[in-house]
């Protein structure tokens, strides 16, 4: 299995984490999200970061610290990591989704004068938008999957294809079988 895979679910886990504890605020949920490509190297400390400055999990034991599999910095899947992480639209959406979490519950409060926590409207949006930020990741995680490999008769590894009839073409094409699709365990209800 690709190592990002491997660390896909904990970063999805660390993604609504990030949601709950940042307080509504967009850069907030950023930085803390962010984080976890230094986390993922074994680096908990950010001295740049001006609201999330170090991991918040306890310190690691050296037990802990040589049963993770830390990504090597400069490496291909750390700079994959970076990418996905960083890229823009996503970081985006993060600080907008902070301060969407944070409207809808004003919006509640002023609309309805209610005197608790409307639990139910509240738990709906998140999850609702959570599930979208999900749906990101998991497609970026997925989206340069590797083909598929069998062995054939000697034992050797062959990759994998189907054979589809294309229309543009008129004639049968060969179509790569790429690996099964890795999802998010976090499950959105
Ligand atoms: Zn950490």
């Amino acid at each position: 299995m690709n190592i990002l895979a491997k660390w896909a679910r904990n970063i999805s886990n660390h993604l609504c984490w990030s949601i709950d504890t940042c307080n509504g605020n967009g850069k907030e949920l950023a930085e803390r999200f962010t984080s976890v490509i230094h986390h993922t190297v074994n680096k908990h400390r950010f001295p740049n970061n001006k609201f999330y400055k170090k991991c918040e999990h306890p310190k690691y034991t050296r037990e802990e610290t040589k049963s993770k599999e830390w990504l090597v910095i400069g490496s291909a899947p750390h700079e994959k990591l970076i990418k996905i992480i960083l890229q823009a639209s996503l970081v985006k959406d993060l600080e907008h989704m902070a301060e969407q979490i944070n409207t809808t519950l004003l919006e509640v409060f002023h609309a309805e004068k209610i005197r608790y926590l409307p639990k139910s409207v509240y738990y709906r949006m998140e999850k609702m938008i959570l599930g979208t930020q999900i749906a990101i990741l998991d497609h970026h995680y997925n989206i340069d999957r590797e083909q598929k490999q069998s062995l054939d008769d000697e034992g050797m590894p062959k990759l994998l294809y189907s054979i589809a009839y294309s229309k543009a073409n008129k004639r049968r094409v060969a179509k790569i079988i790429k690996e099964k699709k890795v999802t998010s365990i976090y499950t959105i209800s």
